[in-house]
């Protein structure tokens, strides 16, 4: 039967990447990343397959007219969708698979059958964020005003009753981690004993 998936959703820089990354290390076998398609250019060290499927916009428009995509959503003006393909496969193999999406990916996803578990990864506050997205380096004066623009409507919906089942703030590294894989951890268990 397959496993209940966690979605992970968050203002760009509450730091999602960083998290899931701690948690893909410490259990590489019991989760997998759902690697989404992007018309984003890559970052210095993303790499194409794992962080995404960095393509043309004529590819990820044929995708859409294929049906390929079980969500795709515009952000920040670059286009990011979740294939059928890249959930079907971590399902058939047996690990909890993991998706990182932004405010629409979480709406279309509620639409469909995937019956997930929804996080949301809130700053300790949008001055924080704006420093960490500063910090990061990877933003131009504009993407991060954008970025930062998207972020208040994220965070309003996250407090909206039900928009999710957890919400961890990411102030402290260490305590966010724990919370993050005290669910995750559990999501793993239901599925180890049966339950999902
Ligand atoms: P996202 O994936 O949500 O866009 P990232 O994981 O890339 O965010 O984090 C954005 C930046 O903030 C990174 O430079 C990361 O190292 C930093 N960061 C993440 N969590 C914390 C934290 N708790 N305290 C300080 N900096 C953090
Ligand atoms: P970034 O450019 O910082 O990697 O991602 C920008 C935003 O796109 C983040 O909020 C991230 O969660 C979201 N995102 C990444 N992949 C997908 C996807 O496949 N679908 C949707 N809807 N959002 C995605």
């Amino acid at each position: 039967m397959a496993s209940q998936p966690i979605v992970i959703s968050g203002p760009s820089g509450s730091g999602k990447s960083t998290l899931l990354t701690r948690l893909f290390e410490e259990f590489p076998n019991r989760f997998a990343f759902s690697v989404s398609h992007t018309t984003r250019k890559p970052r210095p060290k993303e790499e194409h397959g794992k962080d995404y499927f960095f393509v043309p916009m004529e590819e990820f428009e044929k995708m859409i007219s294929e049906g390929s995509f079980l969500e795709h959503a515009q952000f920040s003006g670059n286009r990011y969708g979740t294939s059928k393909m890249a959930v079907d496969l971590i399902q058939r193999s047996g690990r909890l698979c993991v998706l990182d999406v932004e405010i629409n990916g979480v709406k279309n996803i509620k639409r469909t059958d995937l019956n997930a578990q929804y996080i949301f990864v809130k700053p300790p506050s949008l001055e924080a964020l704006r420093k960490r997205l500063e910090g990061r380096g990877t933003e131009t004066e504009e993407s991060l005003l954008k970025r930062l623009n998207t972020a208040q409507e994220a965070l309003e919906y996250a407090d909206q009753p039900g928009s999710y089942d957890h919400i961890i703030v990411n102030d402290d590294i260490d305590v966010a981690y724990g919370h993050l894989k005290q669910v995750a951890v559990a999501a793993m268990n239901s599925i180890s004993n049966g339950k999902d």
